[in-house]
């Protein structure tokens, strides 16, 4: 008699498999506005009985709500569902040397309250801390959001984040080195927080919005203060072993190059990061900012065109390297340097394609991010909000 082959699911998998199928359910809910349980059912290719038993779960939470439309054409009517938009807030901050942003977003994933402000004298974590706090708390007043559709906080930060332990290990940027910035926070703050690499938060937003939801494998780039590099595979955000997957501004490209913040000769970063670039040109000529470097370019002086040109070349050299390492389907491009100039972008770009290795090349596609600077603060706003769906599940849950 032939035996029957029982998989034992582990309990650790069913969470998984539940909180994977929940979490789809509520992406194809999110995608399509108002959708029937049967459509659902077809286009997660799950059982009826499985969907109504999400449905209900996710009704009972007051994630989703049944509207009074129905669907139309042949067969019976069908209520239509939808999110519940007022269901749960979630606050994203994104910290950089130079401003603090923050933004509030709904259940839909879409802003109800943004707001930046300039980092003028505080520079030490307590400091920022207070001034995250306040700002948080005026703007949910602003908003007129209650404490109690909060389901948390996730800060953006520059650097080296162990994203578990809540610390911030290394952060050139803010020179900071072993914070417990998380435990900080928590001093003040009473909601769940979480805090991560401000590229990892934005290469998370890139994935979850409309042009990038159907790519399986994307590389973020950015190039800015520092150059670093977000990997997102499937729906995870690839980390490594502490968090410093990506860090490719300290890639040497030379060994014989200018000295790098980290130590070493040549580093990527040396080429193509704004202070390395502003320090350079003001052996030659005063600047203050990057975008006077691209002005004078763009007024054909020599100095300033050669360091563009090489920006260029290094920009491209990031991507290429990029891609052979990780062979993604797509890869942004994001950062000040992509703000300053269309035809700059562009050309980086053109170049990028032009040296990579064809097989690497024709699946590949390059694009500018479309959510600009605003990405990171969205992407650590988006990630509270799952953190706290996925909570919910294992907590609450009964699916
Ligand atoms: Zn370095």
């Amino acid at each position: 008699m032939m035996k029957l082959r029982v998989k034992v699911v582990g309990k650790k998998d069913q969470n998984f498999i539940k909180r994977e199928n929940t979490n789809l359910i509520l992406d194809l809910i999110q995608t399509h506005g108002l959708i029937s349980r049967a459509e659902l059912a077809k286009l997660a290719k799950m059982s009826p009985t499985s969907i109504s038993r999400i449905v209900s779960s996710l009704i009972a939470m007051g994630l989703i709500q049944e509207t009074n439309e129905f669907t139309t054409g042949v067969g019976r009517r069908a209520t239509k569902l939808r999110l519940n938009p007022e269901a749960a807030f979630s606050v994203g901050v994104a910290l950089d040397e130079k401003q603090i942003s923050l933004m509030i977003i709904n259940l839909l994933g879409k802003p109800v309250a943004t707001k930046t402000i300039d980092r003028v004298r505080e520079k030490q974590p307590e400091e920022i801390v207070l001034v995250i706090h306040q700002e948080m708390k005026s703007l949910l007043n602003d908003a007129g959001v209650n404490d109690q559709y909060i389901t948390g906080v996730c800060v953006a930060i520059p650097g080296i984040i162990h994203h578990e332990d809540g610390i911030v290990y290394k952060s050139a940027q803010l020179g900071w080195d072993n914070v417990a910035f998380r435990e900080m926070l928590e001093q003040v703050i009473h909601y769940p927080i979480h805090i991560d690499n401000e590229l990892n938060l934005q290469a998370y937003a890139e994935k979850l919005s409309a042009n990038n939801k159907t790519s399986e494998s994307i590389v973020v780039i950015g190039f800015g203060s520092g150059v670093g590099s977000a990997l997102i595979e499937g729906d995870e955000i690839y980390r490594g072993s502490i968090n410093a997957a990506g860090e490719i501004g300290h890639t040497v490209v030379t060994p014989n190059g200018p000295l790098c913040t980290c130590g070493n000769f040549g580093c990527l970063q040396t080429y193509i990061a704004e202070s390395f670039l502003l320090e350079e040109a003001n052996k030659h000529h005063p600047v203050e900012r990057m975008e006077d470097i691209v002005r004078y370019a763009e007024e054909e002086k020599n100095w300033a065109m050669n360091m563009i040109n090489r920006v260029i070349t290094y920009a491209a050299i990031t991507i290429n390297n990029s891609v052979c390492v990780s062979n993604p389907e797509k890869v942004i491009l994001t950062g000040s340097l992509m703000e300053q100039s269309e035809a700059i972008s562009k050309e980086i770009i053109r170049e990028a394609k032009n040296k990579l290795w064809s097989p690497l090349n024709d699946f590949l596609s390059i694009e500018i991010s479309t959510l600009g600077e605003q990405g990171v603060v969205m992407g650590a706003a988006m990630f509270s909000q799952r953190e706290h769906i996925n909570q919910l599940f294992f907590e609450k849950a009964s699916v």
